[in-house]
């Protein structure tokens, strides 16, 4: 399998595709906006220690002077569970103003507060957590197998031993590690190690305040979480982002350094391999299969569901063919499109009904086939009588859809807004219950133009029938601006 990853970038936006033998496979998009302090280190100069509230105020360099209590003072920590007793030391028994300090950003600053620091710090690369200061192993408690837990952690003893950093901190094995090897657990320790080095080095080198380490940006995490073994080229469209990737690779894959390539084609980057088309439909609820049937993708908050249609084809003269067909070709493109949207939790999926058992046996040998290449772990244990297949996927982050969309303003997330005709009705009951409250009132009615119409035409009789109870006399009047469910009814 070759693999190439498309790097596209505009100020405030970078967008990542990963391409399999051509064919585009993953999506990922961040936006400068929603990213943070939370986990930027820095050298920080402590401006005010105040021993009332255990905490001091820390200049980051930040618009905002940052905020460490003395809970989060590493120094503090140790002491304690050094001596194994409770000592009522205080704040001012480890911090003074002036002092220099090494800290990381665990909250982000919010209304007038600046951010919440620690001073007990933390770096990650994809399956691990290095804690300089600790001297524990852990593992992420949603691995919950005995015995992955189990061989992680021998794995992860065994690559430290290997690497020589027995004595080196703690470390956590994240979730993503599920399923890694040795290999990998090494080559991310010594990203670790290289990373740690380097930020000890600016702290003793620079002046406080300032930033030393930030999270990597999306390009870079990426390219370091691929393997690079597969990674066969990164092109790359914008030449800042590329010089990051070179001075990336260049201090921690070196490897990677002669697959970086700066793309120079007239066409747009995504456009010309296929990723915009893909990004475009990864948005849609409907997807169309090349035999003529389709997809529809719905996703709720607790999970996704997703229908299959035979659509207009007809196929051969055999219909059960034709139906075994189109599952097929639903099966391959369910597989594709969960991880294209990153759709994470249970997704059911609806397909068409099939008698024949051999063919169900076909249909779920050619899905748990498909899911099987998603580098994100997948469960799937059969389908139900009902032809019916429930998936569990890893949710890692956002989906697509939650990064590039927001709810929609008319109909809040429903899916569906009250039809003209039903506003009709709502406002001939709205019309009898105010013209109650006097006696031969006159009401001028304003809505949507549609509904206008509805009641002009076709609902005519129904508002008439009100207004000849209640003897009310009723203006209609179309309001081009109101939405299909806003009306108002008023008494003149
Ligand atoms: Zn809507």
């Amino acid at each position: 399998m070759s693999e190439t990853l498309l790097v596209n970038a505009l100020p405030g936006e970078m967008r990542v595709a990963l391409l399999e033998n051509g064919e585009v496979r993953e999506i990922h998009i961040e936006r400068s906006a929603g990213r943070g302090l939370v986990g930027n280190i820095y050298s920080g100069k402590v401006v005010r220690v105040l021993p009332g509230m255990q905490a001091a105020f820390v200049d980051i360099g930040a618009e905002r002077t940052g905020f460490i209590h003395q809970s989060d003072l590493a120094e503090a920590m140790s002491a304690k569970s050094g001596n194994g007793t409770e000592r009522h030391s205080a704040i001012g028994d480890y911090l003074r103003q002036g002092q220099k300090l090494l800290v990381q950003a665990t909250r982000g600053p919010l209304g007038d507060k600046g951010a919440r620091l620690s001073s007990s710090l933390s770096l990650s690369s994809r399956c691990l957590v290095f804690l300089p200061g600790s001297a524990r192993l852990g593992i992420s408690q949603r691995i919950d197998a005995a015995a992955e837990r189990a061989r992680l952690l021998s794995c992860l003893r065994e690559a430290l031993a290997l690497e020589g950093l027995g004595e080196s901190g703690g470390y956590i094995l994240r979730t993503a590690a599920e399923g890694s090897d040795l290999a990998t657990l090494r080559a991310e320790l010594r990203y670790l190690q290289r990373l740690w080095a380097r930020v000890r080095r600016c702290s003793q080198e620079s002046t406080a305040p300032g930033l030393l380490y930030a999270d990597l940006p999306l390009h870079l995490r990426i390219v370091r979480d691929r393997a690079a073994s597969t990674l066969e080229r990164v092109l790359v469209d914008h030449p800042p982002s590329l010089q990051e990737l070179r001075d990336f690779c260049g201090e921690y894959l070196p490897e990677l350094c002669e697959r970086l390539q700066a793309y120079r084609g007239e066409r747009p980057l995504f456009e010309s391999f296929g990723a915009e088309v893909a990004v475009r439909e990864a948005l849609e609820r409907r997807v169309e299969l090349d035999c003529g049937g389709f997809l529809v993708i719905d996703q709720t908050e607790s999970m996704t569901t997703i229908d299959v249609n035979t659509g207009s084809f007809v196929g051969g003269a055999d219909p059960v063919e034709t139906v075994l067909q189109t599952n097929l070709e639903a099966a391959t493109m369910v597989a594709r499109q969960l991880r294209l949207r990153n759709l994470g939790g249970i997704i059911v999926i609806d397909f068409i009904d099939m008698s024949g058992r051999e063919q169900r046996r076909q249909l779920e040998s050619a899905l748990r086939e498909s899911l099987q290449r998603d580098p994100s772990p997948t469960t799937f244990s059969g389908m139900s009588d009902l032809g019916l297949a429930i998936v569990s996927r890893k949710l890692t982050g956002k989906n697509l859809l939650q990064t590039l969309g927001e709810e929609c303003p008319r109909c809040l997330g429903r899916g569906a807004i009250k039809s003209a005709r039903t506003i009709c009705y709502d406002i001939a009951r709205e019309v009898n219950r105010v013209a109650r409250t006097g006696e031969k009132v006159e009401l001028l009615v304003q809505a949507a133009p549609a509904v206008v119409a509805l009641l002009r035409g076709e609902e005519a009789p129904c508002l008439a029938q009100v207004c000849a109870a209640t003897a009310a006399r009723v203006r209609l009047q179309p309001e081009p601006l109101y939405g299909q469910e806003h009306f108002d009814i008023a008494m003149l």
